[in-house]
C-alpha cells in the first residue's frame, strides 16, 4: 500500500525524522485556515499517489493565507497523471540550501533492503543512477545483524557529505529511516529531498512510503491511512465491473488472458519502446461480456492512445475473444485503434471474424511482440 505523504511524514515524525509542521486541507478555505495557523509562507503540496508533482504544478509555495487560498484554488482538481487531487498538505516552507537523497527499498534480488544515498537530490533517482552513477552510494543491510552505525558512516561519508553538523543529522536520520522502514513493514521509504537548510538544518521535505500489504494486519493505524475516497476512479469502476486491473502511467491500454500472460504484454510494450496504461487481466474464460466491461474500463482512461490485446486461448477461446471486441466496438464508440494478437484455442476463428468485420481501427498481428510494436506506434 502506498502511503501519501503527508502520511508518510507522519510516520516518520513518529520515529523521530524532522519534518516541517503541516496540516491537511481538502478545500481552498480550509488551506487558508491552516496556513493562518502555521504562520507565516507555506508550501501547498497536492496529495497524490505518484511522483513529480513539482513538475506537474502540483507544489507551490504561498506567502500568506489569502495566498495558500489561490493556491489550493489552483491545486485541487488538477489531473497528475491521471490522479485527481483531492486534498492539500500545508507545511511551513522552508528554506533550501542543498537538496540530497535519501532512500531504503527492499531489494528483492539480495533479500536484504538497499540504502541509497547522494548529495544530488531534488531530481529523480534514475536520472542520478544513469549520469553520475558514483555520486549514489548503495549499501545493503544483513537483516539478521541488523543497523550498525558504520553503515550511516559510510554512507554519509562515501557520498562526500563534508560538513559536521550534516553528517550527524544525516547519520541519526539514517539509523532512524531503518527503524522505521523495519517496524512499518516498509517496502520503500523515500526522501527526496532531504534538505539542508541555510541555518544548517537536515530534514525531509518529501516522503514516498510503501508499506507491505501482507503486514498491514500487524499495523491497524497504518491500515486506516487508505483512503478509498481518493482511490483511482478508474480502478473502482473496474471493480464495479469486476475486472482485474490496476491503472499505470503510459499510453498502450493492455488487455490478456491470465495474469502471467497480462505481466509479460506489459513488459513486451516496454521492449517495444511504449508505455503500458494499465495491466487488465480477463482472466481464464475470457467471454465476450468479460472483454466488452474490460474494453470499457480501458478507454475510459484519457491517456489510452491504443490498446493491445493479447489472447492465449486455452480454456478461453479466440472465437468468443473476438466477438467481444466486435461486441464492444458496436456498443461504444471506440475512436482509438485496437490492435489484437490472437493465438491458441480458435484462433484462426477469431481472425476470421475479425477480419470480417473490417474495423477501420482495429489491427490483427500475428505475434505478441509485433503486435506490441504496432499499438506503440499507433499511440505516437
Ligand atoms: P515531488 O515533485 O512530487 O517529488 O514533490 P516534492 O515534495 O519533492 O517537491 C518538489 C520540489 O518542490 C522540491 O524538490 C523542492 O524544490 C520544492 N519544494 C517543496 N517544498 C518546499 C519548501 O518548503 N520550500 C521551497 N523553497 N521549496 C520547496
Ligand atoms: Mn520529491
Amino acid at each position: 500500500m502506498d502511503l501519501h505523504e503527508y502520511q508518510g511524514k507522519q510516520l516518520f515524525k513518529q520515529f523521530g525524522i524532522p519534518v516541517s509542521e503541516g496540516r491537511l486541507a481538502a478545500t481552498p478555505e480550509e488551506a487558508r485556515k491552516a496556513a493562518e495557523e502555521i504562520g507565516g509562507p507555506v508550501v501547498v503540496k497536492a496529495q497524490v499517489l505518484t511522483g513529480g508533482r513539482g513538475k506537474a504544478g502540483g507544489v507551490k509555495l504561498a506567502d500568506d493565507p489569502a495566498d495558500a487560498e489561490q493556491k489550493a484554488k489552483e491545486i485541487i482538481g488538477l489531473d497528475i497523471r491521471g490522479h485527481v487531487v483531492e486534498k492539500v498538505w500545508i507545511e511551513s516552507a522552508s528554506e533550501i540550501a542543498k537538496e540530497y537523497y535519501l532512500s531504503i527499498t527492499f531489494d528483492r534480488g539480495v533479500k536484504q533492503p538497499l540504502f541509497m544515498f547522494t548529495t544530488q537530490g531534488g531530481v529523480e533517482i534514475e536520472e542520478v543512477a544513469a549520469n553520475d552513477p558514483d555520486a549514489l552510494v548503495r549499501l545493503h543491510v544483513d537483516p539478521l545483524e541488523g543497523f550498525q552505525p558504520w553503515i550511516a558512516r559510510r554512507l554519509v561519508y562515501g557520498a562526500g557529505v563534508e560538513d559536521a553538523g550534516e553528517q550527524k543529522q544525516i547519520a541519526d536520520i539514517i539509523g532512524k529511516l531503518y527503524r522505521c522502514f523495519v517496524e512499518s513493514d516498509a517496502m520503500l521509504t523515500e526522501i527526496n529531498p532531504l534538505i539542508v537548510t541555510p541555518e544548517g538544518e537536515v530534514k525531509a521535505l518529501d516522503s514516498k512510503f510503501t508499506v507491505d500489504d501482507s503486514a498491514l494486519y500487524r499495523h491497524p493505524d497504518i491500515a486506516e491511512f487508505r483512503d478509498t475516497s481518493a482511490a483511482d476512479p478508474l480502478e473502482a469502476f473496474a471493480r464495479e465491473k469486476g475486472v482485474v486491473y490496476v491503472k499505470l502511467d503510459g499510453d498502450v491500454g493492455i488487455c490478456g488472458n491470465g495474469a502471467g500472460l497480462s505481466m509479460s504484454t506489459v513488459d513486451v510494450v516496454v521492449v517495444a519502446g511504449g508505455r503500458p496504461a494499465n495491466f487488465c487481466d480477463l482472466g481464464g474464460g475470457g467471454n465476450a461480456e468479460g472483454v466488452v466491461d474490460a474494453l470499457e474500463v480501458i478507454t475510459r482512461d484519457p491517456q489510452v492512445k491504443s490498446v493491445l490485446f493479447n489472447i492465449f486461448g486455452g480454456i478461453t477461446r479466440g472465437d468468443e475473444v473476438a466477438r467481444g471486441i466486435l461486441e464492444a466496438l458496436d456498443r461504444m464508440s471506440i475512436a482509438i485503434p485496437i490492435v489484437v494478437r490472437l493465438d491458441g484455442t480458435n484462433a484462426e476463428e477469431g481472425r476470421k471474424i475479425l477480419a470480417e468485420a473490417a474495423k477501420s481501427n482495429l489491427f490483427v498481428e500475428p505475434t505478441m511482440l509485433e503486435a506490441a510494436k504496432k499499438a506503440v506506434e499507433l499511440a505516437r
